[in-house]
């Protein structure tokens, strides 16, 4: 099939997604980089390979380097200086693949905008299939994972997740679906507006609607170096999904109070009844008093907690802060 398109012939965009007539259309490609300094060089090597085989586009690749503390800038700068598609976006400080993909979006300029991790294990090959799927009129693709070769323990904990986030979700958010996708320039655009501080880019993207197209792939195991998401990342991801798309904890909360009322009720019944009818043994009761005391207890500081992280998010919002601090940005263009 990549033979037949080997040529510059126009390529059916459609209209509303073409950006200049005279040229080829283009794909960005926003790569997020936090110390890949052993994977970034295979990965770059494969990736145009690929795109190599679809030469009647234009391609910019947009590295973020999210504050790497191993040689994987010097390398991106190295990248950049060979290839004039390359663009480095440096960040001054870690600010977290979120962050970074956010600003790789803000810097992209394409008609269809790709967003990839750079460990390989979301395969190159797969976005020629979600342009395929562009072409054929989709306007945001996202790669779902059939299977996925991480620890059983990463397996599971992700498969709860999603499925737990699709029920308290307000928004519908594919299942099995990382970052990876395809957005085109209108969804990418409405997607630059979303200026929120914790966020959870998939949700984000699920709740814009738009005509979303899915494509399937295997996984691969990450090419080099270790998973840059440890535990605690991963939980404030998945606290950041939840809260960002609920209220369904709040809601659990006023439920729990409701439950715990009504067993306050049968307890002060109780209570009240032995002391009019049994005066001699109201003296006992002392397990019922711990049990009662130390269970309310657990519940109103597992609802502040609840209510706590969302006070933080509105805490973190109203600062107002910039999403991420630019150190430099290396490109070839004049602007
Ligand atoms: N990443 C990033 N900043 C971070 C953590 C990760 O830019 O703080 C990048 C990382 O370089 C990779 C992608 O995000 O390209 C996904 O990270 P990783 O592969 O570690 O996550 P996993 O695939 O294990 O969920
Ligand atoms: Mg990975």
């Amino acid at each position: 099939m990549a033979d037949t398109m080997r040529h510059r012939d126009p390529v059916p965009v459609p209209q509303q997604q073409r950006t200049d007539e005279g040229s080829p259309p283009l794909i960005s490609y926003v790569l997020p980089v936090y110390n890949e300094v052993d994977g970034i060089r295979p990965f770059h090597d494969e990736l145009t390979a690929t795109t190599a085989t679809r030469p009647e586009f234009d391609y910019e690749f947009i590295y973020v380097n999210d504050g790497s503390a191993d040689g994987s800038l010097g390398i991106l700068l190295d990248l950049a200086k060979n290839d004039q598609r390359v663009r480095v976006v440096d960040f001054a400080r870690n600010f977290g693949h979120q962050i970074a993909i956010t600003a790789g979006l803000d810097h992209a300029r394409g008609d269809a905008v790709i967003v990839m991790d750079t460990d390989l294990q979301d395969p190159p090959r797969v976005s020629l299939e979600m342009i395929d799927a562009w072409l054929a009129g989709a306007e945001i693709v996202s790669a779902r994972r059939r299977t996925r070769r991480d620890t059983p323990f990463k397996r599971a904990t992700a498969h709860t997740y999603y499925r737990v986030l699709r029920r308290c979700a307000e928004v519908d958010i594919p299942v099995d679906t990382g970052d990876f996708r395809l957005l085109n320039r209108r969804a990418a655009e409405e997607l630059r507006g979303f200026r929120e501080r914790s966020r959870f880019i998939r949700g984000m993207i699920a709740s814009m609607g738009f005509e979303q197209h899915e494509v399937l792939f295997d996984r691969d195991e990450r090419l080099a170096g270790e998973t840059k998401y440890p535990m605690r990342k991963m939980l404030r991801l998945a606290a950041d999904g939840v809260t960002s798309f609920s209220t369904v904890p709040l809601k659990l909360i006023t439920r729990m109070g409701f439950i715990s009322l009504g067993l306050a009720m049968l307890g002060i019944l109780y209570a009240v009844t032995l002391r009019l009818f049994f005066p001699e043994i109201t003296v006992s009761g002392w397990t019922m008093l711990m049990v009662a005391m130390l269970f309310l207890g657990g519940l109103q500081m597992l609802s502040l907690g609840v209510i706590g992280s969302y006070v933080g998010r509105i805490y973190h919002e109203v600062q107002q802060r910039p999403l991420y601090i630019v150190r430099n940005v290396i490109s070839h263009d004049k602007d």
